[in-house]
């Protein structure tokens, strides 16, 4: 498989504030923007590279097998890290947080991270938008103490209702039945709106699309369908296995017509559309064939405590490292500022217009597990 890579700014890039370094402070002020005029206002946090899954698009077994080393627990950051860096990146703006992985409901007592994010306030006093996304598989049984704790909302990956098929893309043998039952116990305890996102990787489920979409129209259940995408490198990734998006809802309109619906906002990464008879709505999100880098406001913290700018990056700056020198708020707020102020990452835009640098080989894109999705 061919790797193409952009270069971000190394880890040893964080910039210096330290007593007596001649750069100014930043004051945190609700609003950062990059070098492509891009807001901060999402955080994705990866709290594990862990996961009961082996989806064959994400962490194939081969590469992810018993000799596969994941992170021991103290490198991962503590939930007091976490919700001290969060604080800063909500200072900065951040309305809507994201907790994913790996498997975030593998990580022991996840619930007290929920309660601790769920306290913080932007600068205009309003409670953030705390989401978190799963794979289902032990939904049911947390539903309720994850609503308790102050979580949002839940999106919910679901890539097949055909049980072999499904069994077959996580490759370890979890259950449709265990998923559509997480996903009700969701709805029940109020974590809505609730959204279900099927991968679609051409010759392997796109057979599922309308079955999917049967199944969950007029449900309240949004149904968004996800273009398969080079992330990592390891899923051994080819475009001939992209379905792109426009023929998924073309293949949903031949049963059911479909009407474009406006985008919620400008940051919106799905692309909407309505059934024509009421019954609610599905969402496409075209990572590959109609990128979105224009208007992502997102940042990812990886679960060592790495800020990734973008998806596909090579490498994050090392904000654990910050925090474990007892740097102080101000100095982590300021290195935060930098960072995003000098974003200029938009792989996708780049992919597409096929305009990317040549490929360092020895820069490994991360993978998604570890960064979160
Ligand atoms: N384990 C959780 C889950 O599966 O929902 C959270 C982490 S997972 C990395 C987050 C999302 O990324 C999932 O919806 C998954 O389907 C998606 N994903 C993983 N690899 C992908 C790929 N190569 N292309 C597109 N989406 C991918
Ligand atoms: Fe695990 Fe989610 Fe990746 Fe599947 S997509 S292997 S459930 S982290
Ligand atoms: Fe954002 Fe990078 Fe994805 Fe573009 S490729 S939308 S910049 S994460």
């Amino acid at each position: 498989m061919s790797r193409r890579i952009i270069p971000v700014t190394d880890v040893s890039a964080i910039p210096d504030f330290s007593a007596g370094s001649s750069a100014m402070p930043v004051t945190p002020r609700g609003l950062l923007t990059d070098r492509l005029s891009r807001e901060l206002r999402d955080l994705r946090i990866s709290v594990t590279d862990r996961c009961n899954f082996r989806c064959v698009y994400c962490m194939p077994r081969e590469v992810f097998d018993k000799n596969h080393e994941f992170l021991p627990h103290s490198a991962l950051l503590s939930f007091e890290e976490i919700e001290r860096l969060a604080r800063l990146f909500v200072a900065h703006g951040v309305e809507k947080i994201r907790l994913t992985g790996g498997e975030p409901l593998l990580r022991k007592n996840i619930e007290f991270l929920i309660e601790r994010l769920a306290l913080l306030r932007t600068p205009e006093g309003r409670p953030l938008d705390i989401t978190l996304t799963t794979n289902g598989s032990i939904l049911a049984r947390k539903a309720r103490s994850l609503k308790d704790a102050g979580l949002s909302r839940v999106t919910v990956s679901l890539d097949a209702l055909d049980d072999a098929l499904f069994r077959r893309m996580n490759d370890a043998d979890f259950a449709v039945a265990d998923v559509l039952e997480g996903i009700e116990a969701a709805h029940a305890v109020g974590l809505a709106p609730l959204k279900v996102n099927m991968v679609v990787k051409r010759g392997t489920n796109d057979a599922e699309i309308v079955p999917m979409a049967r199944h969950f129209k007029g449900s309240g259940t949004v149904l968004r369908f996800i273009e398969y995408m080079d992330v990592g490198a390891s899923n051994g990734w080819n475009m001939s296995e992209v379905l792109p998006s426009a023929d998924v809802v073309a293949r949903i309109a031949e049963h059911f017509p479909l009407r474009p619906l406006e985008a919620h906002n400008h940051a919106e990464t799905a692309q909407r559309w309505g059934y024509q008879d009421g019954s609610g709505e599905i969402g496409v999100i075209s990572s590959v064939t109609r990128a979105f880098c224009g208007s992502c406001t997102r940042a990812r913290l990886s679960t060592e405590g790495k800020l990734y700018l973008c998806l596909f990056a090579t490498s994050g700056h090392d904000l654990r490292a910050l925090i474990r020198s007892g740097a102080s708020e101000a100095t982590i707020a300021t290195a935060i500022a930098r960072i995003w102020e000098g974003r200029a990452d938009r792989y996708s835009e780049l992919r597409g217009s096929n305009a990317l640098p040549a490929a360092d080989p020895d820069a490994p894109r991360v993978e998604m597990s570890y960064i979160g999705g």
